[in-house]
């Protein structure tokens, strides 16, 4: 299957294109799409074999539910069922944005795609092309990120394109996407609201809210644990994995880069590709290395951009072995720890 992309401009979405796009979406098919946190691989959420494509051509697992995308929030009605007020009360604050809430699932959505399970993810997003091609195309439309499965997320068109090139018929190229972290995921199907998966919209933000809710354990840890199974099953994959071995160090930042260089050497001795995840801080400290930038400590929306394009790029670089910074673990810090964490598969060491 050829791969085509069509470019449109974020602000003024040019409509034959959307209209490609849509004629594809009401036919089965997949189109990956922008949105405000990474790309989306999406179909027709109510279309059973839609869904299936959507897991073969991204290789995921077919128990990894999919994210419903909606563009009304009178679609809550229609795709779930016995919703609390709280999920009233979330969507009035922060849709369209990065915020997917997990509820019980209506009869209208076929089990391919929550990946089996009885509850359905579902989120407003804020991006106009994802917006106006939910207007224009009239379904809802399921959209995992639009990676291969295990890589990182895609914030770029040439990201899905490295990935699915001969998998999909169509890619809207919108340029660089805005957060670059995917969303975050709040369970209400329960008892107790749950965090599911940290991103843009901060423990904080949701408790000024639902002052009840927690972060799931598994999600928050920095240790590989066996008995922690994280609530989404997404999150107990391996994903965002660079191909070389990744290792962080946290602890005083100047004790770090010392650690780092001192790592860094030993493998560059022995003959290894060493690269060096580092900050714009500290990126000036290992002059003798291949270094990558990954943001600014006090602007820590540029780390979450940047961060799937670094890992991404350690990959182009054919690193051997990556010695990378820690960074804060709290509010937005706390989406970015998870995800980098995932990726080093927790090799982390505190220097003090
Ligand atoms: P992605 O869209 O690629 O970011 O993946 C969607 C994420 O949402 C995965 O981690 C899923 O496990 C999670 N998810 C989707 N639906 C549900 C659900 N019904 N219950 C729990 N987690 C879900
Ligand atoms: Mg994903």
């Amino acid at each position: 299957m050829e791969t085509k992309l069509l470019t449109l401009d974020r602000k003024h979405p040019d409509e034959a294109a959307l209209s490609e796009a849509a004629k594809l979406l009401r036919a089965g098919e997949l189109v990956a799409f922008p949105t405000e946190t990474v790309y989306g691989l999406g179909g027709d959420a109510l279309d059973a074999t839609a869904s299936r494509r959507i897991y073969a051509a991204k290789g995921r697992p077919s128990d990894n539910p999919l994210i419903v995308h909606i563009c009304d929030t009178a679609a809550l009605s229609e795709l779930a069922r016995e919703i609390p007020p709280a999920a009233y009360r979330l969507a009035e604050r922060f849709w369209p944005g990065p915020l997917t809430m997990i509820l019980k699932k209506s009869g209208r959505v076929p089990s391919e795609t929550t990946g089996g399970l009885d509850t359905v993810a579902i989120r407003m997003p804020s991006d106009p092309i994802a917006r106006a091609l939910l207007a224009v195309s009239g379904v809802y439309i399921a959209a995992p990120s639009a990676n291969a499965s295990g890589r990182p997320s895609p914030t770029k068109a040439s990201h899905v394109m490295d990935d699915l090139n001969g998998r999909i018929p169509l890619i809207l190229d919108g340029g660089p996407v805005e957060i670059g972290l995917e969303s975050t995921i709040v369970d209400l199907s329960g008892d107790k609201p749950w965090i599911l998966r940290p991103g843009y919209i901060t423990l904080a933000m949701l408790r000024e809210l639902l002052p009840e809710v927690e972060y799931d354990p598994a999600v928050t840890r920095r240790q590989k644990d066996e008995n922690l199974v994280a609530k989404a099953p997404g999150m107990k994959y391996r994903h965002y994995a660079p191909k070389g071995s990744l290792r962080i160090y946290e602890g005083d930042l100047e004790r770090v880069v010392e650690k780092v260089r001192e790592e860094a050497f030993k493998k560059q001795r022995e003959g290894f590709r060493v690269a060096i995840l580092a900050s714009e801080e500290t990126k000036g400290r290992y002059p003798e290395f291949t270094v990558r930038s990954v943001g600014d400590r006090e602007r820590e929306e540029t780390i979450a951009a940047n961060l799937f394009d670094t890992l991404r790029e350690f990959d182009r670089l054919g690193a051997d072995y990556i010695f990378g910074e820690c960074f804060r673990q709290e509010g937005l810090g706390e989406a970015i720890m998870n995800r980098l964490l995932k990726a080093a598969g927790y090799q982390i060491e505190d220097v003090g």
